[in-house]
This record gives C-alpha cells, structure tokens and sequence, in this order.
C-alpha cells in the first residue's frame, strides 16, 4: 500500500466552503482526556461555539456516566458497575443499568458469531496478561493462563433481563470489556447529542471513529487510519484515509499496548485458542453502522484466520482492512471503495 504522511490530528476534518444555507455552519472541537483510559476527541459543524459546547457537555456527560457503569477497575458511589460484578464472582447476582446489560449481550452474540474469538468473560487471562505487562519483565507461566482459562466460560455469564440483573456463576470469573465499551459508550454519547440536535459530529475515542452525520457541504468525513510503524514510533503517520459516513471505523493493533521480552513484543489482544497474543496481523481496521459491532469485530478479526475473518465480516455486512505482519495488505471491495488509497483500483492484497 502506498503510504503518506499528514500531520496533525487522526481526524481529517473537511472544512466547510460552500454558499447556502448551510454556510454559516461552522467547524468546532474538543477532548476529554479522562474516560475510557483514553483521549476523546469530538468534532463538528454547529451554528456556534455554544452550541457545540452544548451537545460536547451531553456527549461528556452520557460517556462520563457510562464510564462508571463499565469501569473494572475503580468503584463509585451508589453505582453497580462491572467491578461489582466483577466482585460478587460466584456469590450473587448484581441489579445494574439496563446500559450494561445490552452491552453485555451484544458482546455474547458476537461471542457465538466470532465462535468464541472475542470474549468479555475472559478477564482471569487478560488480567495475568495485563500485570505482566505492567511488570514489563517476564512472560505469564502457561500454567497460571490455563488455570485461569478454566474460569472464562461465557456460558457462565448468566444475565436476567427481567430481573436487571448479571451474575457470574463461577468464583473467580470477571468481565472484562476493553474490546467493546468505548465505541459502545460512543454510540450512546452519538444518540443522546442527536436528541439534543447535533447533526455534524464526528467522535474520536482510542482505536474507534464514528462519524455520526457529514460536515455541511459533502457527504463524508476524511478519517486517517493510522499507519502500524508510525503508531509503534509515536509519530503520526496514516496507512489510509477513508470517506464515510453514518458509519463507525474501529481499529485493533498490537502497537497499542505491548511490552519487550527478550527482544520479543507481546501485546494486549490474547488469543483464547492460545491464550497469547494473536500474531497474524499489525492492525485491523473494520467499518460497520453499528459502533458496538465495529469494535467487538475489530477484535475478532485481528485474532482470526483471514479466511474466517472475511467470512464473519461478509455475513455481518462489514467492511474491512487486514495489515499483515509482514506489512502486506488485503482488504474487502467495500473498504477499497471509500479508501483515497485504493479508491479506483479495486479491492486486492499488496505489500
Ligand atoms: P480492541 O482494542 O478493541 O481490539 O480491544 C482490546 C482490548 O480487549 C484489550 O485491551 C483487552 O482489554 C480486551 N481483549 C483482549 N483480547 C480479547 C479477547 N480475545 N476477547 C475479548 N476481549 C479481549
Ligand atoms: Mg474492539
């Protein structure tokens, strides 16, 4: 794939230039650095600085409150998030927000779709992953991964929808849901900020881009996707660009999140086959409508065989494109349609 470098922002923003009615509609952004462990960035047309702000503050504030909801890691006042879940493990069901619960059985169709690729019961292995990575030292001995795998069935994961409530059946279980809930947050945030009158946003939160209605005068937001070696640098290069939108682009790499041993990276995305980090590929990129289903697939086809990949990407309306590990590329018709890089040449595989 020809690479090219742009500086600046992930968000390739159009600006606006054209007479009418819509001309006085003007670019505005923002970020809050503190949800989801990352950088949200929003973009958008609005009429004034106020009213952008507006539909930022309804953005941050539904996030905000989804943040708790789906956070592991740190509890909060009167709130029943994953990390009580998390900790009734084998002892009692948990009453939470109905916010977690069509999360969580989102990511249990996608469980059965991806044939268990992507797995939010699979916490015991990403937690002895993730303290060795903090560690920075050793690798996890397979042992302790495999005792922990006896504890990740998804089946376990018994959620009542009447009742408003989940419960882990096994002591020892956790959730933990790192491929899903950004741009599952993102996709409520989107919602709530359209009911508010947002008709021009684009919303950038680690990995995942959803441009939820165009700027003024096109039909399209230009959206980099970040090139693997650039990312790995921390400098800002892009492997592509692409034109949508009404559509949600998620990313899954194992330059996010790694760290050395002997000379060899190992990476945050695991394998549940081989409860290590999958190696098939640099990055992932998949587009879908649905931020939620973009995200969940992002994960299963940076972990599953290309062919199997591109057949649960066909069978879910996705499109997507497939970074190898030795930098050569393939990508579905759909995704070389809206990409500047392949736009007219069709889809295919290169190096
Ligand atoms: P993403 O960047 O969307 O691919 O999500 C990666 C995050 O998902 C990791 O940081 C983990 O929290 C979690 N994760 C890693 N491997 C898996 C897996 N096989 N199934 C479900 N979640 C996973
Ligand atoms: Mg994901």
């Amino acid at each position: 794939m020809r690479r090219f470098c742009a500086i600046g922002l992930a968000l390739l923003a159009v600006l606006g230039g054209c007479a009418g009615p819509e001309a006085r509609l003007r670019r505005y952004q923002t970020a809050f650095m503190d949800l989801f462990d990352t950088v949200t960035e929003v973009t958008g047309y609005a009429e004034s600085r106020e009213a952008f702000d507006g539909w930022a503050a309804v953005i941050r504030d539904r996030m905000e409150e989804l943040h708790r909801l789906y956070d592991i890691y740190y509890e909060y006042d009167g709130v029943n998030n994953l990390r009580t879940v998390n900790q009734n493990a084998g002892i009692a069901p948990v009453a939470v927000d109905r916010a977690v619960i069509d999360m969580l059985l989102l990511a249990r169709e996608w469980y059965e779709l991806s044939g268990g690729a992507v797995n939010v019961a699979l916490g015991p292995v990403l937690r002895i992953w993730h303290d060795y990575r903090t560690e920075g030292e050793r690798l996890p001995p397979m042992e302790d991964l495999t005792a922990a795998a006896a504890v990740c069935g998804i089946d376990d994961m018994i959620i009542d929808e009447a009742a408003g409530t989940v419960f882990l059946a096994k002591p020892g279980m956790s959730l933990d849901v790192g491929s899903v809930a950004k741009a599952y947050a993102v996709e409520l945030a989107v919602k709530a900020a359209r009911e508010a009158g947002a008709r021009s946003l684009l919303i950038s939160a680690g990995g995942n881009i959803t441009a939820a209605g165009p700027p003024p005068d096109r039909a399209y937001w230009r959206i980099g996707v970040q090139d693997p070696d650039a990312a790995a640098a921390g400098t800002q290069g892009y492997a592509d660009v692409v034109r949508m939108t009404g559509l949600t682009i998620s990313c899954s790499g194992g330059y996010q999140r790694y760290y050395t041993v002997d000379g060899q990276t190992y990476h945050h995305i695991i394998d549940p086959a081989t409860l290590t980090p999958a190696n098939r590929y640099q990055k992932v990129a998949v587009i879908h409508g649905d931020p939620g289903v973009a995200d969940l697939l992002s994960t299963a086809l940076f972990i599953l065989p290309y062919d199997e990949g591109l057949a649960l990407a066909e069978s879910a309306g996705a499109d997507a494109l497939w970074i190898g590990a030795d930098g050569g590329w393939r990508a579905t018709e759909g995704y070389a349609e809206v990409s500047e890089t392949l736009g007219g040449y069709g889809a295919g595989e290169g190096t």
